[in-house]
């Protein structure tokens, strides 16, 4: 309430205006609590026509529109005083003049507006005065809507005895308050009792309006606050605490009003003002522009995987595997390299755009050590690895240098006549000791010896012109050797189809034939081709045979050996159970050869899943599906996942998802998954588990279970593909030498006693057409590449077809 008048606050006299003067009078009294009040009475109830008024002083109304009044009286009962019947009355009235200021102290009654005729609820007889308990009446009235500045009030006795002993003049407002963060003002009510006063709140320091959601309240008739809408919230770097926006403290931040509360600096940077709205990083760690400042800083990403393209006397030329999680785009590489030996080392470097660099002027038979870093927007990242390289040694230059000192090259030739014998020597020897090391030695003994200089992949994305690294790893056919016969699939750039490829002096033979569909973008074309740029460069009875391209026709062809049983997945669904054990070995330790070579050959496949591999008419499973890491983007199988690019989870190794780590390590673990899907002919790894839950259950350590009738030393050896730590997963010669010595003693392919297994309907005595088709065991063998164990089988009484058919495990 705020009060404009209050006749009992005032100890002075009051000295409002009475006319006549015998009317109402000023008399000083006590109240019921006996504190001196000033009253006015009156009493004429003798004489009749009574005309007694009494005017207030100007009472400045403020903003008030809606006037309370507030009377407490008392009035003496008409039939306690003796002959006053007619002219003694019980009521008075009360009236109201507006003005903008003072106006005189003369009184004219047509000026007042009435506002009620006021009656006592009760009144008091003579006895009731010596009790000095006082009969009171409190009436209240309400005036408005009031417009002038002020107002005076006036009451009008008509021959009643009253004694006005308060008179209370007040109004209602909402008081300013703090409500969601937006301070209200002092709100004075609206002027009708219905009406709500609609207030705008402003936000407290530090905080803002929430979007399209400003503060408001509503202020009733009765001073009460009421519907608070929308809110303000506390800025960047402010949090809330009661009904102000505090700084978050030093090392927390909050990047954005929307956030509720301070969060503590991310890994690797600090910050040590209050109030932050982000947190800057330690020195040497970085964030990417584009960067939300809830990511920890980083160092960028170092580059791995550095190849040694060309060592020559005074040039060495490197290439390298841009970082897999770079921090921003790479700009520039700079490589970094001094003198090994050299005592104060003296770094020189050269920068590189590209992921390939040529450093020359070097000193022939010197030891370099390099390193290579990248350079983005956020900063030099950490040097990767050193790398040790030593030129060429200056003495090939002296056979060719116009000296040409006889006994010098004798001496180089002699030496390196050595090199070769002692080689040739010793790999004749390992040969024959592996060549007899058992009655079916199935590993090829000879590829067990790394000659130095063994082939190495080369990514064809290193050349610049696309059409030199298919012409330099892939034949070009003429397409007139060529006849396509029917469409057997889709591929992602256009049609696969079978056919025969006949090329001049050979027999001609089934081959797929991919195609590029019409229209196709350069782009396109370069991505189709790079597979047959992969391709071309293996050659191994388990990888997929190139057998050439044509690029100088239409349509673009890639020409592959056909594999009549298609992917292994699928033909395994299609035999569910119609394979020995052994037989489904053998698909593995295929698979697992050509593994071997490609990992030898420094080629990592990152999609190795059974509808990658090809089957062929005699069960040789082949590895294919070749191209460029982001030919995994074609693979249903593959989804996005947090750490960017899209990845087939289930067959990925954790650390290739986590961190993109592709290794032939994470092959193996695909490798391991390929084992389940075979031993489960085709069932899918971990059913129908989302992506989420296969990557959830195995950072908790499971693992798929061996599938029914497995034996459990390949389940075993499925258990060491899945090892957390990838150095501890066998290599690919581990796994082909683990099923050779399972296949040669198949009493470890026994699945123990008292294990449920599945009636084996084998393949072999369906007398499928693919088994028929051979005359002989020899044949057969030939056909499965496995014409040297012609003898074991011999020897072993397996002279027959029928009696192969007939081979069980034991
Ligand atoms: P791709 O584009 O390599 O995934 O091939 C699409 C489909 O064509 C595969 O799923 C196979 O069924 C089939 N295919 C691809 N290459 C061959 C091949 N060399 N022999 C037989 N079928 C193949």
């Amino acid at each position: 309430l705020v009060i404009l008048l209050d006749s009992k606050a005032q100890q002075t006299e009051l000295e409002w205006i009475s006319y006549p003067p015998n009317g109402w009078e000023e008399i000083s009294g006590l109240d019921e609590n006996y504190t001196p009040i000033r009253t006015y009475q009156v009493c004429q109830v003798m004489e009749p026509n009574q005309n007694n008024w009494l005017r207030t002083n100007w009472i400045e109304k403020g903003n008030a529109q809606r006037i309370f009044v507030e009377l407490k009286f008392t009035l003496r009962d008409c039939n306690s005083l003796p002959g006053v019947v007619g002219t003694c009355k019980e009521t008075f009235n009360l009236y109201y003049q507006e003005t903008d200021s003072e106006v005189g102290r003369s009184l004219r009654e047509n000026q007042y507006v009435k506002i009620d005729t006021i009656a006592a609820d009760e009144s008091f007889t003579q006895g009731d005065l010596g009790e000095r308990k006082m009969k009171l009446n409190t009436e209240v009235r309400i005036i408005g809507p009031l417009s002038r500045r002020g107002f005076y009030l006036a009451f009008q006795d008509v021959g009643a005895c009253i004694a006005l002993v308060s008179v209370k003049v007040y109004y209602k407002k909402c008081w300013s308050i703090i409500e969601n963060l937006a301070t209200f003002p002092d709100t004075v009510t609206g002027s009708e009792f219905s009406s709500l006063v609609e207030v705008e709140g402003a936000c407290v320091s530090d905080a803002e309006e929430e979007a399209d959601n400003s503060p408001k309240m509503h202020c009733s008739a009765e001073g009460e606050w009421l519907v608070p809408i929308g809110k303000c919230i506390c800025k960047a770097g402010f949090h809330q605490k009661g009904d102000a926006c505090e700084p978050c403290g030093r090392g927390f931040y909050k990047s954005s009003s929307q956030d509720l509360q301070c969060s503590r600096c991310p890994a690797h940077s600090f910050n040590d003002r209050e109030g932050s709205w982000r947190c800057d990083c330690d020195d040497g760690y970085y964030r990417a522009l584009s960067d939300p400042p809830s990511v920890a800083c980083t160092t960028p990403s170092q580059v791995s995987e550095v190849i040694k393209e060309k060592v020559q006397q005074r040039s060495i030329q490197l290439s390298w595997q841009e970082p897999q999680q770079p921090n921003g785009v790479i700009t520039e590489y700079e490589i970094k390299y001094y003198e090994k030996d050299q005592k104060d080392r003296v770094y020189s470097t050269v920068r590189s755009k590209s992921t390939s660099a040529t450093v020359n002027n070097l000193k022939p038979s010197t030891a370099y050590v390099f390193q290579i870093r990248a350079f983005t927007e956020a900063g030099y990242g950490t040097f990767g690895p050193r790398l040790e390289i030593t030129t060429q040694e200056e003495a090939t230059a002296a056979i060719v240098s116009s000296e040409q000192n006889p006994v010098i090259i004798i001496a180089v030739v002699a030496v390196a006549g050595t090199i070769i014998l002692v080689f040739m020597v010793f790999g004749f020897i390992i040969g024959r000791r592996y060549a007899l090391a058992g009655p079916i030695g199935l590993s090829a003994p000879v590829s067990l010896l790394k000659f130095p200089g063994t082939k190495t992949y080369i990514d064809p994305e290193t050349y610049e012109d696309p059409n030199r690294a298919v012409h330099q790893f892939a034949k070009e056919l003429d397409a007139s050797c060529i006849k396509i016969e029917r469409v057997i699939g889709a591929g992602e750039f256009g049609e696969v189809c079978s056919g025969r490829l006949k090329l001049p002096g050979k027999r001609d033979m089934s081959v797929a034939i991919k195609t590029l569909k019409v229209g196709y973008t350069e782009k396109q074309r370069r991505d189709f081709l790079c597979e047959a740029s992969v391709m071309g460069q293996f050659d191994h009875p388990n990888v997929v045979h190139l057998e050439g391209v044509v690029t100088r026709g239409k349509p673009v062809m890639i020409v592959i050996e056909y594999m009549e049983n298609g992917s292994l997945d699928g033909f395994l669904r299609k035999h569910d159970g119609q394979f020995t054990v052994i037989q489904l070995v053998g698909m593995l330790r295929g698979i697992a050869a050509g593994m071997r070579y490609l990992s030898d050959m420094g080629y990592v496949h990152r999609d190795l899943a059974a509808r990658n591999i090809l089957v062929n008419s005699n069960l040789v499973c082949k590895v294919s599906d070749f191209g460029l890491s982001r030919v995994i983007d074609d693979d249903p199988e593959a989804v996005y996942t947090t750490t960017g690019g899209k990845i087939p989870v289930r067959w990925t190794a954790p650390e290739a998802i986590q961190y993109r780590k592709f290794t032939s390590a994470s092959d193996v673990w695909s490798y391991g998954v390929v084992m389940w899907e075979v031993m489960s002919y085709g069932e899918r790894p971990y059913w129908d588990m989302s992506n989420q839950d296969v990557i959830k259950a195995i950072e908790e350590g499971y693992r798929l279970p061996a599938p029914m009738d497995c034996p459990p030393g390949l389940h075993q050896l499925m258990l060491d593909c899945w090892q957390k730590d990838r150095a501890e997963r066998p290599k690919f010669d581990q796994i082909v030498s683990i099923l050779d010595k399972m296949i040669r003693n198949p009493n470890t392919l026994k699945t123990p006693v008292g294990t449920c297994t599945r009636p084996i309907s084998p393949l072999l005595d369906q007398s499928t057409p693919d088994f028929t088709a051979f005359r002989s065991v020899g044949e057969w063998l030939e056909a499965i590449k496995m014409e040297r164990y012609r003898d074991n089988f011999t020897a072993a009484g397996y002279g027959s077809l029928e009696s192969v058919a007939r081979m069980s495990i034991e």
